[in-house]
């Protein structure tokens, strides 16, 4: 019989827990999928029915969590647009185009590529999700799901608030609570203001999160001036959807007042840097977010604005942005980008007392990162410590080594054990293919 415990051995644990320490060397004992110790390998030197995993010259640390994602199919397929133009011709007709088979293929790719690269929690905002519920069941994420809501005519080929709720009614906590389900709405001029107020009520009716995404570009604030004569963050408090069960994605153009709001009401962020910077949209005031004491959790966007999941390489691109838009190398510290990849987004999706740190009680969500290559050496240690600044600055998800999910092993060695990749990839392939097609026949 396989040992119910497992001791990730003699590793560079970053627990994560709003520290800023490392365990260096450092162990974590597993057993029933929770986090039983994380301590130093002498003092669980006396553990003995363990399986033991090596750690040697690997970070160990939390799982990632993805805070906003669509999963999709689009890939490369329409480069260089503004924002708003791209969304009009290619994104939301490929949405038309959508079927459930296809829509299931894409979570599928997206979560095995996400588990992949060292994420073992992803908040996915698509379509048809009660089979992104069947994937991130057969993967073994994670996973929030949100539904795509809108009501405004002409886009009438999204969710509803319907389709919502029947997703809610099957899917609102499944496989154990690993996969949930929250109440989604699209871009505020894709909704109505009573499609929003229902929302809030939903959320509050099923006691789950809502989610959107606002300000990505300075004409959606502008916009929202003209139609509404308040900033969104403004008219999304009107509307009655601000709140500690609410995540905002992106919030670029904020103001100050807006910012304010946004703390007040003890609203999240997902913070999406290679989107932000891959569609021009502009910097988001993280600093000041975080000094408010905002939630800001990591976010890759879709597949089609970044152009991969891997939320180390986020991480990087996440700092870099802080600097050159501040032009103070004292913002996006390694260890304030790491908090917001692991700790600050499990609390952004409500998840932090389960997991987003390894501490003894939380759910063995745990990740290790082999720092013993090319490009992450010298590996120092003790006053020259230097590991958090590799995961940040230097690592990417090819460097993830094993990767465990409620004490599952999904990943193990760089290879998914889960699903079979390959096949993942195939049945991909497959589906954008025939989601061309239909995209095509519509348009023609
Ligand atoms: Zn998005």
């Amino acid at each position: 019989m396989p040992s119910r415990r497992t001791l990730i051995h003699n590793g560079i644990v970053v627990p994560c827990d709003g520290t800023r320490t490392a365990l260096d060397p450092g162990s974590v004992l597993i057993e029933d999928g929770r986090i039983l110790a994380v301590d130093r390998p002498e003092a669980l030197a006396h553990i003995t029915d363990a399986h033991v995993v090596d750690a040697t010259g690997h970070a160990v640390l939390p799982g990632l969590h993805n805070t906003h994602l669509h999963s999709g199919l689009l890939r490369g397929t329409a480069e260089s647009k503004s924002l708003w133009d791209w969304l009009r011709d290619y994104v939301d007709p490929a949405h038309r185009a959508l079927t459930p088979e296809i829509a299931e293929a894409a979570s599928r790719l997206c979560y095995t590529e996400s588990l992949r690269a060292g994420t073992t929690s992803v908040m996915d905002m698509w379509r048809h999700m009660e089979g992104s519920a069947h994937a991130a069941e057969q993967v073994g994420i994670r996973a929030t799901l949100v539904p795509y809501v809108a009501d405004l005519p002409g886009y009438d080929y999204f969710e509803t608030l319907e389709t919502n709720r029947r997703l809610l009614t099957h899917y609102r906590t499944h496989a154990g609570g690993r996969v949930r389900s929250w109440v989604g709405l699209e871009h505020l001029f894709y909704c109505s203001e009573e499609a929003f107020r229902a929302a809030a009520a939903l959320a509050e009716e099923f006691d789950t999160g809502l989610h959107t995404h606002s300000s990505e570009t300075m004409w959606e604030v502008e916009e929202s001036v003209r139609r509404f004569g308040r900033r969104p963050i403004e008219e999304f408090r009107h509307r009655g959807v601000l709140g500690p069960r609410t995540v905002v994605a992106h919030c670029v153009w904020l103001d100050d007042h807006e910012l304010d709001l946004l703390a007040d009401t003890g609203t999240s962020v997902a913070h999406c840097p290679c989107s932000n910077m891959k569609l021009s949209s502009g910097p988001a005031r993280v600093a000041e977010m975080r000094r408010r004491g905002i939630p800001v959790g990591l976010g890759s966007d879709g597949e089609k604005e970044n152009n991969n999941l891997d939320l180390l390489e986020e991480m990087k691109f996440a700092s870099l942005l802080q600097k050159v838009t501040t032009l103070d190398p004292t913002t996006g510290d390694p260890w304030d980008i790491l908090t917001m990849a692991t700790i600050d987004g499990a609390r952004a999706l409500g998840l932090d007392g389960v997991t987003g740190s390894l501490e003894a009680g939380k759910q063995a969500d745990v990740v290790t990162v082999d720092l013993r290559r090319l490009h992450t050496t010298p590996l120092l240690h003790g006053e020259d410590f230097n590991a958090v600044a590799h995961l940040v600055f230097s690592a990417s998800s090819a460097d993830v080594n094993h990767v465990w999910v409620g004490g599952r092993l999904l990943v193990e060695g760089g290879r998914v054990r889960s699903v079979d990749p390959e096949k993942v990839r195939l049945e991909a392939q497959s589906a954008a293919e025939d989601l061309f097609r239909r995209r095509a026949a519509l348009a023609g």
